[in-house]
């Protein structure tokens, strides 16, 4: 059993082993059949397991080694290969060419089919070149060819690169086409997507709405730049494209535009430059435009920069307009400021203003003081108030603000204002806001007060006031000049002034304008003129030349006055003047007349007479020559004075007559007055008096010799009845002592007289001397007020004053007073008071002495200082005097420069006064 199951088991070992080595030897023998067939991955298992025996090949050990070695070398090559053999064109391929037929597709049944069988789709494409090849033709070479397959359930396209190349037999003759392959379709759709992306890009590019442009390369070459681009640089296509930029557009070269794109270009940096100015052309020229640009720098998908991508737009425009937008912003600015305009806002809702700086002013703020709508308001005048309100409701209606008020500044200062502004309107159809402007007017209101006072003082004038041009053109007429001329000033604006003018004084207008255009101006020009009713009118006229802006002369104004009855009336004084030259002729007297100036211009017949002068030689010498040398400075002194102050002229004189002997003339001169109490002339008459003069000077020198003749034997006696009076003093013999007394008193009189009228005799001759010292005034009136008082002890002499100091002769100025005092006494039998007072005026000591006696008329003010001149009347008559007194009086104060004066009314006193300068 052991044995047989030994023997069984040595029978199944070797069994086991005969199977297996059978098997290694069917195996060997398979190997050594398909030898070529070996390796070759799936497609190699797939050859070697196929049943060729039915194949169009035949079993594999039938194949020529031509097919074997081809098999072989495609089996074992990692290149996608396939082979068309025989005449059938059997198919045959390796793992590599095997996805190339894709899933459910020909694939494994083409192996070893005919290629026609497989390839039906391709086989119009494919059989001219293997027929080419097998023809003994070249190996053919195909890239990227698209030949669609069936495969993967479905016809694709596919892309190929192929190479067809003939494999020879044993013969030498081809018997198949080797195909080496590799299908490119991954590639070319790659390609394609690219190409298509590209295309896109591009078309980006091209189609973008801004100037775009790629850069390549460190040279920025253009690559592609779109219509914009182009436009932008002012350049053709050609002329740029596929160039460095800076070749194509020379232009924009150094404005630093090259180390910009080569810094992007060289860091990767992006560069965005704005409103930036480039100098590019345009038309033929350069202009400056403004771009906005960007450059980026072009990445590849490893990163690196190949280029640059530029994209621009030209701002020029907005550039300009927003230029213009501030120029025109800056230019209302500078005509706000010019204008010294204030600007502002009122929110109408919320009473919110908004103003400038100026507005500010114009209303007396500061800059920057906070001011609500409410305080504005406040500022207005209150008589504007209803002018503004009326304003603001005509705005709502109209949309517009104009009104001109009066504001009141914090300082009470009152200004002019107008303003003017716009009202803005909500949906609604609401007012919101309000936007304008104010002016301060306040000067121009006074420009056109001054000229509605012009206007006025024109309109009222009497006067015609005319305005013509330089073409003699009236361009303004007043009131005065219809009232003078009866034309209206319709009638007259517009026409030639000749219409006025009567025909003999045309030259006379034509040489006044000759004068005006030369700046000059026509004064009091007394001429004639025509009025509308043809009428000769004596016309003076003002002719000033007006000024333009520029100071040219564009016209003349005329003043003209109508002095016909001026004219009249001179003719008529003419007239007059004629018949009282005949009359003044006629008389024995000298009759003379000067005009208001006091220049003598007429003598009678009796001065030419007396004087043996000529017309001519008064006229040439002046009619001073007719007075005596002596007499002839107080003579013009007294003339002026009389002129000057237009009181009577009096004044005696000696004439020299033809045969030279010079006789006293007494002259009296009164001025003749026009109704507005003018002085229009003076008429003069002067008297012979040599006669009366003559008994004077008899008279003087009696007086002059019979005082100091009685001085003597007056002084003696005077000193007898002294000498009795001492001697009687103690007698019995009352009647012996009174007549004593009597004498006495009567020669204090006598002795008072004698002096007074030797003092006459010295100022008449000149002689009167005075012995000035330094003494106090009020010293000297309190001895001669006591003095006087003691005298009359009947009256109350009241003597107030202020001391001073005065530089004048005592004596006289005691005189003086005694005089006054004495005077007072006398003119006031009834009124016992009398008052002295003294003061300082003007550098000058007055004196007054008020009595309240019988006072004097006013006639007799005027002469009671005149030598021996006394007031009649009854009452005077019965006051003792000579009338001298005051005249000696007069020249003593004179003499002193001093004044003698009276104020009285009759029957209410009298206050005499002196006044004798003050020490210096
Ligand atoms: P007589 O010696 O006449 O007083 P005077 O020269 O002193 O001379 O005065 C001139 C005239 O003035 C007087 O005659 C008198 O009429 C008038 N007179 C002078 N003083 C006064 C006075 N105080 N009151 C009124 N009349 C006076």
């Amino acid at each position: 059993m052991c044995n047989l199951l030994i023997k069984d088991i040595c029978f199944t070992f070797f069994s086991i082993i005969w199977f297996c080595m059978k098997q290694a030897v069917a195996k060997n023998f398979e190997a050594e059949k398909y030898r070529f067939l070996s390796g070759g991955g799936d497609m190699g298992n797939l050859m070697r397991s196929k049943d060729w025996s039915a194949s169009l090949v035949g079993p594999p050990d039938t194949w020529p080694q031509s097919l074997r070695t081809t098999l072989s070398i495609i089996l074992n090559s990692k290149f996608p290969m396939f082979l068309f053999w025989g005449p059938d064109l059997v198919c045959f391929y390796n793992d590599a060419y095997r996805p190339s037929l894709g899933n459910e597709g020909k694939h494994p049944n083409i192996l070893g089919s005919r290629g026609e069988d497989y390839w039906q789709e391709i086989w119009p494409v494919i059989k001219p070149l293997i027929d080419q090849v097998l023809a003994g033709g070249e190996a053919t070479w195909s890239e990227d060819q698209l030949i669609p397959i069936y495969r993967n359930g479905k016809m694709e396209d596919v892309y190929w690169t192929f190479s067809y190349s003939p494999v020879n037999d044993e013969s030498g003759k081809p018997a198949g086409v080797f195909v080496t392959c590799n299908e490119t379709t991954e590639k070319v759709n790659t390609f394609r997507s690219l190409q298509e992306s590209n295309r896109m890009y591009v078309n980006n590019i091209v189609q973008a709405p801004v100037a775009m442009c790629i850069f390549r390369g460190k040279d920025h070459v253009v690559e592609i730049a779109n219509e914009l681009m182009l436009k932008l640089w002012g350049k053709k296509a050609g002329e740029v494209m596929h160039k460095p930029i800076f070749e194509g557009l020379p232009e924009a070269k150094g404005q630093g535009l090259e180390p910009l794109l080569d810094n992007v270009y060289n860091t990767g940096e992006r560069f965005i430059a704005n409103e930036r100015a480039v100098s590019l052309p345009r038309n033929g020229r350069l202009e400056t435009i403004y771009v906005n640009f960007v450059y980026e720098a072009l990445k590849e998908a490893d990163g690196t920069i190949s280029g640059v991508v530029a994209t621009a737009s030209d701002v020029t425009s907005q550039k300009t307009e927003r230029k213009k937008l501030e120029e025109s912003e800056e230019k209302l600015n500078i005509v706000i400021d010019a204008s010294q305009l204030g600007t502002w806002e009122l929110d109408l809702r919320t009473k919110v203003i908004i103003y400038s700086d100026r507005y500010l002013e114009m209303l007396g703020y500061n800059k920057g003081d906070v001011v609500m709508h409410e305080d504005l308001v406040k500022q207005l005048h209150p008589d504007d108030l209803a002018t503004r309100e009326k304003a603001f409701e005509k705005a709502f209606e109209t949309g517009v603000l104009d009104y001109q008020v009066r504001v009141i500044w914090k300082d009470g200062s009152v200004h002019w204002l107008e303003a003017k502004g716009k009202v803005f309107y909500d949906e609604a159809g609401k007012p919101f806001k309000m936007i304008g402007t104010s002016r301060d007017i306040t000067e121009v209101q006074q420009r056109e007060e001054n000229m509605a006072r012009f206007a006025a003082i024109v309109q009222s004038s009497t006067d015609a006031i005319i305005s013509k041009d330089l073409n003699g053109i009236i361009t303004s007429w007043n009131a005065a000049a219809e009232q003078i001329f009866g034309y209206t000033e319709k009638e007259m604006i517009g026409q030639p002034l000749l219409r006025l003018i009567p025909p003999d004084k045309i030259e006379e207008e034509t040489s006044i304008l000759l004068q005006i255009k030369s700046g000059e101006r026509v004064n009091h020009f007394e001429t004639k003129r025509i009025n509308k009713y043809n009428e000769l009118l004596d016309i003076s006229l003002n002719i000033s030349p007006i000024r333009g802006i520029h100071g040219n002369i564009i016209g003349a104004s005329k003043i003209a006055r109508d002095i016909t009855p001026q004219k009249e009336a001179e003719r008529m004084i003419a007239a007059n003047e004629q018949k009282f030259r005949v009359l003044a002729d006629s008389m024995p007297q000298f009759v003379w007349t000067g005009d208001a100036a006091g220049n003598i211009n007429y003598f009678n017949q009796a001065v030419y007479q007396y004087s043996g002068l000529s017309n001519e030689q008064i006229k040439k010498e002046g009619w001073l020559q007719i007075v005596h040398p002596d007499d002839r400075e107080a003579n013009v002194k007294a003339w002026m004075d009389s002129v000057q102050t237009g009181t009577d002229f009096i004044f005696e004189h000696r004439f020299g007559r033809h045969d030279g002997e010079y006789r006293w003339q007494l002259s009296r001169a009164i001025p003749q007055r026009d109704a507005a109490g003018n002085i229009q002339m003076w008429v003069g008459t002067s008297t012979d008096i040599q006669e009366i003069k003559e008994q004077d000077q008899q008279k003087d020198f009696f007086i002059s010799m019979a005082s100091h003749e009685l001085k003597t034997p007056i002084t003696s006696i005077k000193g007898y009845v002294q000498l009795l009076r001492t001697a009687y003093a103690n007698s019995e013999d009352m009647l012996l002592k009174k007549s004593l007394g009597v004498i006495d008193k009567q020669i204090i009189t006598l002795t008072s007289l004698i002096t007074d009228l030797l003092d006459v005799s010295k100022i008449k001759s000149g002689s009167l001397v005075l012995n000035k010292q330094d003494f106090e005034i009020t010293e000297m009136i309190s001895e001669v007020t006591n003095q006087i008082q003691h005298v009359n002890p009947d009256h109350h002499i009241i003597f107030s004053g202020k001391p001073a100091t005065v530089f004048a002769d005592r004596e006289r100025i005691s005189q003086v007073l005694i005089n006054l005092l004495t005077n007072a006494v006398k003119y006031s039998p009834n009124s016992k008071e009398i008052t002295i007072k003294n003061f300082i005026e003007d550098d000058h000591v007055v004196v007054s002495v008020h009595d309240s006696g019988i006072g004097i008329s006013k006639t007799d003010q005027e002469k009671i200082f005149e030598r021996f001149y006394r007031v009649e009347g009854k009452d005077e008559k019965t006051y003792p005097g000579f009338g001298i007194g005051l005249f000696i009086s007069s020249e003593i104060i004179q003499r002193h420069d001093g004044k003698i004066g009276v104020s009285s009314e009759p029957g209410k006193g009298s206050v005499f006064y002196f006044s004798i300068p003050v020490k210096k």
